[in-house]
């Protein structure tokens, strides 16, 4: 079978249902990772030679004929739980930009799960859909979703599912109707729902913590952001409530957004004293300003980006902020911004889900957002004792806890993924 990564994924959909092979996986449960069919080589290859391949314990696909869509669920680590990460649902230019996609996310999962210290190992799944998955809707729509529980409710629960971009809590519904490894579904059948609202708070609090302790403070009942000009970018459900919060505290606000109805409800909200719109992307990144905090896509903070910014310190919602995650940390400690990592200030959504998973308890989601509060401080001031960069620091908590044992099931993941194999998934 003939596969090009750098074509789009619908080529390789169409490709597949001709051959027959419409499921496969590269998994490393040994030394060296294996595919499950030797005319998947090409992915193969992809993968184990991406830079953000990190020994991840399986990757698996599968291509949905009835909808021409392709499903994947990366699964990081499983040391401490299943792989919990959401679904992201998106149109992919190529099939390479999709599994990178799917593979970083789920190492990011990794990280953020294990620092939150919740019992769940890292994944992340994506769904390919063959057009805008904005205006995929009706029983098109949910097909795709019912399609895709099944292909979940496969893997066995090695992965649980959770919303994520151009993903809602009806889309969790009908995945949890066909399996039970899934989270954020609506609360009227015991879900907790989007969580976004509670991972802007967590984030708020993070991005309080650095200024605390740029301030040589540790007081997160005194929060006056008064004097703090804040950068948003993106005003969506997350960027939105930071905002809020932002000028809630006395702070003032410069936002970019792509969406002209964002704009428009932003110029019928605050004042311009509150919230200033920038139309130009380039002016935005310059903007003279205290914090930069990105709330739209990933891997903004790259070598173009960089030298733009004028602001001290970083702190935003966004997943895996900085492209290359070792030198653009590095650049920026160099260059004197603060950069508190994605994984630890924007972790509320999952704990959020982590607690639905247990029994709602909305008092115990208050304790939590303290706690990023109190974690980016210590992790702060860790990272200045070691004049290191706090995303250095991060990862290195990251890396121990988890690879720490769940303490009741252990490595079940791999166990699990291990049967999958033995038991021939996919062929
Ligand atoms: P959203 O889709 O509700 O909002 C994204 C906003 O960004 C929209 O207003 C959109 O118009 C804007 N946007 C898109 N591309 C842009 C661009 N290139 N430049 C400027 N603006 C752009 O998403 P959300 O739920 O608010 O999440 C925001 C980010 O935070 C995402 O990266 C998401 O992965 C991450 N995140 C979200 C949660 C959560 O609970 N929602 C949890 C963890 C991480």
């Amino acid at each position: 079978m003939k596969i090009n990564l750098n074509n789009s994924p619908d080529e390789f959909v169409q490709n597949a249902i001709k051959s027959g092979i419409t499921r496969g996986y590269v998994v490393l449960t040994g030394q060296t990772p294996q595919i499950s069919n030797q005319e998947l080589a090409d992915i193969y290859n992809y993968i184990s030679n991406s830079p953000d391949y990190q020994g991840h314990e399986g990757i698996f696909w599968e291509v949905d004929a009835p909808t021409k869509s392709l499903y994947v669920a990366a699964i990081h680590r499983t040391n401490r739980g299943a792989g919990q990460g959401g679904t992201r649902m998106k149109h992919y230019q190529t099939l390479g930009a999709l599994f990178t996609d799917a593979i970083r996310l789920a190492k990011g999962m990794t990280d953020k799960n294990a620092c939150a210290n919740l019992w769940w190992g890292g994944g992340k799944s994506v769904i390919h859909s063959n057009q805008n998955p904005r205006e995929l809707q009706g029983t098109e729509r949910e097909t795709v979703f019912t399609n895709f529980g099944r292909f979940i409710a496969s893997l066995n629960g090695a992965y649980v599912c959770a919303e994520d971009m151009n993903t809602t809590p009806e889309d969790m519904r009908v995945i949890h109707a066909n399996n039970r490894f899934c989270t954020c579904i609506p609360q009227e059948i015991g879900g907790s729902s989007n969580p976004s609202i509670f991972t802007a708070r967590g984030v708020f609090m993070g991005l309080v913590a650095g200024v605390h302790h740029l301030a040589g403070k540790d007081d997160k009942t005194n929060i006056d952001l008064s004097d703090q000009h804040v950068l948003v970018q993106g005003a969506g459900n997350v960027g939105w409530s930071l905002m809020e919060q932002v000028v809630n505290a006395g702070g003032r606000v410069t936002v970019f957004d792509i969406n002209e109805n964002t704009k428009q409800k932003i110029r019928d909200t605050f004042t311009t004293e509150q919230v200033t719109i920038q139309e130009d992307l380039n002016t935005f990144y310059q903007t003279e300003a205290d914090i930069f905090a990105p709330c739209a896509i990933g891997a903004i903070i790259n070598d173009e980006t960089i030298p733009l910014l004028n602001v001290k310190m970083i702190a935003g919602a966004a997943n895996n902020q900085l492209k290359d995650a070792v030198a653009h940390a590095e650049a920026l400690h160099a260059k004197g911004i603060l950069y508190l990592p994605d994984f630890i200030i924007n972790r509320m959504g999952i704990v959020n889900c982590a607690n639905e998973q247990y029994g709602y308890l909305l008092d115990t989601i208050e304790e939590k957002i303290l706690e990023v509060y109190d974690f980016t401080l210590q992790l702060l001031d860790r990272a200045k004792s070691n004049d290191t960069s706090p995303e250095f620091m991060a990862m290195q908590i990251a890396e121990q806890l988890s690879r720490v044992d769940h303490p009741i099931w252990g490595h079940r993941g791999m166990q699990l993924i291990k049967q999958l194999v033995k038991d021939d998934w996919g062929n």
